[in-house]
């Protein structure tokens, strides 16, 4: 009897009792606004943003309305504005050149190595084009992170790190996210915490934490921040930098926190998840396991593999014999965009080099969620699917 795959790839974790008990709170309140607080009490939000910092050891933290405010927020604190290049992957989701667009700047893309990583010889030669590089550790792959910042100190560009796949991920020992002058998370429901939408920042930065505050909405009431720079930084700030609102709330807060308390334990889970797909999937000819360097310790919440210099047709076979056994694969590099998937030259509001050796690996990246849902067992059946369906593929081509 053929193997058939029943799980679904979109159903999340439910979310925990301890935060449902907390928005419960919250929304017995009424005082879901984060500056609508009762005396001095420090409200859900700022609580999250010390807990979240604290977390990751970083001196001031910020939460937003989602991952890619986060983003365009990080920008305009760093001064990126109309004209000005940042440099950012190729290989990467809409929301990232879209943060860059939404300041009316323009995204120089870097390629992508077969270790889906940005292209650190691409990036030293284009370092020169920009003052701001805009790191996406797009599905949790952490390039070299000493290179990386080595080509970037060495020229004055400014990293900002988009950490959407990576929280809870560490570089040699760095928590992900630690090695730029910003990092920006999201909580959006398919990332490592759930509130539906949201987003975090983190610097160490007095200006630059400063100003992002102010940008996110927070009239003359940022003084009931509690992860935030000295008021010596607002002086300099408050009456130049625009409100671009963009707040979290209560509701949202209350939720995240019992949820980063628990950030290990499920990264662990993750990525007994994703072991056992990779050991699976590894040696099935045809089919590429990304490699994953030594430095990087990953958070396994999706897992990708390449059918590198595969036909287009022969791809799609593959994606179709899949799905018809239950298991959705993503292909990025599809000519139409699809759902999440989409490739740099489908950004058509930018002007792209061609990059023909990215090319090459963006045509083979095959996708796949690992929600918390699955069972290892799970995961052992679609494993041994997809194995079965790219092997009738590649000996039929
Ligand atoms: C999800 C995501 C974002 C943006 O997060 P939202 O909270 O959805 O706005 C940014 N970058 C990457 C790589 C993402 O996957």
């Amino acid at each position: 009897m053929t193997e058939q795959f029943t799980g679904n790839f979109t159903q999340q974790d439910p979310i925990p009792d301890e935060a449902i008990a907390a928005a419960l709170e919250v929304l017995q309140s009424g005082r879901l606004h984060r500056y609508n607080l009762v005396g001095d009490a420090p409200g859900e939000v700022s609580l999250l943003e010390q807990e979240f910092a604290a977390q990751m050891g970083a001196k001031y933290c910020l939460a937003v309305a989602s991952g890619g405010y986060a983003l365009g927020c990080a920008l305009r604190a760093l001064g990126v504005g109309p004209g000005d290049k940042v440099l950012t992957n190729a290989f990467t989701l809409a929301p990232v050149p879209g943060a860059i667009a939404s300041v009316g700047a323009e995204p120089v893309f870097v390629g992508v190595t077969e270790g889906l990583v940005i292209d650190l010889e691409d990036l030293a030669a284009k370092v020169g084009q920009a003052d701001v590089l805009m790191l996406s550790h797009m599905r949790g792959h952490i390039c070299d992170m000493d290179r990386l910042m080595e080509i970037c100190d060495g020229t004055g560009v400014r990293v900002i790190e988009d950490c959407a796949h990576t929280m809870g991920a560490q570089w040699r020992g760095t928590a992900s996210g630690r090695h730029g002058v910003m990092a920006c998370y999201s909580t959006q429901t398919y990332k490592h915490v759930n509130s539906g939408e949201g987003g975090l920042i983190l610097s160490d930065e007095d200006d630059l934490m400063a100003r992002a505050i102010l940008l996110s909405g927070s009239y003359m009431l940022y003084e009931r921040h509690l992860a935030r720079p000295p008021a010596a930084a607002f002086e300099k700030a408050k009456y130049v930098t625009p409100n671009v609102s963009g707040r979290m709330d209560h509701l949202r807060a209350a939720i995240l926190r019992p949820q980063l308390r628990e950030l290990e334990r499920q990264v662990a889970r993750w990525n007994a998840l994703y072991r056992v797909v990779e050991a699976g999937l590894s040696g099935t000819p045809g089919l590429t396991v990304v490699a994953r360097p030594e430095g990087e310790s990953y958070v396994g919440s999706s897992i990708q593999f390449l059918l590198l210099d595969w036909s287009e047709a022969a791809v799609e076979e593959v994606l179709r014999r899949c799905g018809a056994r239950g298991v959705e694969l993503k292909w990025f590099g599809g000519a139409e965009p699809v759902a999440f998937t989409s490739r740099y030259d489908s950004w058509r509001y930018v002007q792209a080099e061609p990059m023909p050796a990215s090319d090459r690996v963006l045509a083979g990246i095959v996708d796949m969620r690992l929600p918390l849902t699955f069972s290892e067992a799970d995961c052992a059946v679609i494993a041994r699917i997809i194995r079965a369906e790219v092997g009738a593929v590649y000996q039929g081509g």
